[in-house]
């Protein structure tokens, strides 16, 4: 899907630790015409596999799998980040290495929820060491039910998870052979607009760079002072982003 590639490139920021930050339209503020046309390709992939239940893992999955659940007219189950030391036998539980903060915990999931019967289709935004899928794999066996295969937004194929799946695992955005260094990473040239910190509230010459630089083969960064000034210039377009400050 060259649309979320395309996003990646003009609005992903990499962080320390090979971490790639999406918060601008995957993990915090959500985009969602961009998961619908995941959710559409996901059908696309997975439609004839009569998948009965979704199945991901909260936080960042929640969104696009809810999303994806209205073409496939079914329940979503998110497999809850368990915080209580004694876990309740009305559960299935498995345990999960957190990529981005490096802590091992438990992922639980009510048994009211999954059966034997059911046919599990399991989605992600990304797949790195595999820790997560493994986990929710785990849960879909001990409940007895089928795993369909899985939906990922995203592969970092520089980490090791996607060896371990093989041909259940579909990604619907690219697969990232690396993450390139910061300095590094620009294809296209940047056009970085600021006026400093005086004149930051000039949200009519902000949107004016917006409109007469949008859609050109190049990226652009508005620093515009504030979250609320970011926000006060509504829809960019795809090439144009507005930052509240620039680091
Ligand atoms: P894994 O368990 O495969 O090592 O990591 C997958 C989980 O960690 C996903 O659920 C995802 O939320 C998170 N994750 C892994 N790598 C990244 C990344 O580069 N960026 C973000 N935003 N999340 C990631």
């Amino acid at each position: 899907m060259k649309l979320l590639e395309e996003r990646i490139r003009t609005h992903g920021k990499i962080r320390e630790g090979g971490v790639l930050k999406v918060d601008s339209f995957l993990n915090h503020q959500m985009d969602v015409k961009l998961f619908q046309e995941m959710g559409k390709e996901f059908l696309r992939l997975f439609g004839d596999c009569g998948v009965t239940k979704i199945l991901t893992i909260e936080a960042s999955g929640i969104g696009i799998a809810c999303v994806t659940a209205q073409f496939f007219d079914c329940p979503v189950i998110f497999a809850k980040k368990n915080k209580t030391r004694n876990i309740a036998g009305d559960v299935y539980t498995s345990k999960v290495e957190s990529f981005t903060h490096g802590k091992v915990y438990d992922i639980i999931v009510s048994k009211e929820f999954l059966y034997p019967e059911d046919r599990v289709l399991l989605i992600d935004d990304f797949l790195a060491n595999g820790s997560a899928l493994q986990g929710l794999i785990n849960l879909v066996q001990d409940a007895g039910a089928t795993l369909v295969g899985a939906g990922i937004c995203v592969e970092k194929a520089f980490q090791p998870g996607g060896e371990h799946f093989g041909e259940r695992v579909a990604f619907v955005g690219p697969s990232l052979p690396e993450l390139p260094p910061r300095t590094q990473r620009r294809e296209r040239p940047l056009v970085y607009v600021s006026l400093g910190t005086v004149m930051h509230g000039n949200t009519g010459f902000y949107r004016a760079c917006a409109e007469g630089l949008g859609d050109g083969p190049w990226d652009v960064l508005l620093s515009v002072g504030s979250p609320e000034g970011a926000a006060a210039l509504g829809a960019l377009p795809p090439n144009v982003r507005a930052e509240a400050r620039v680091e």
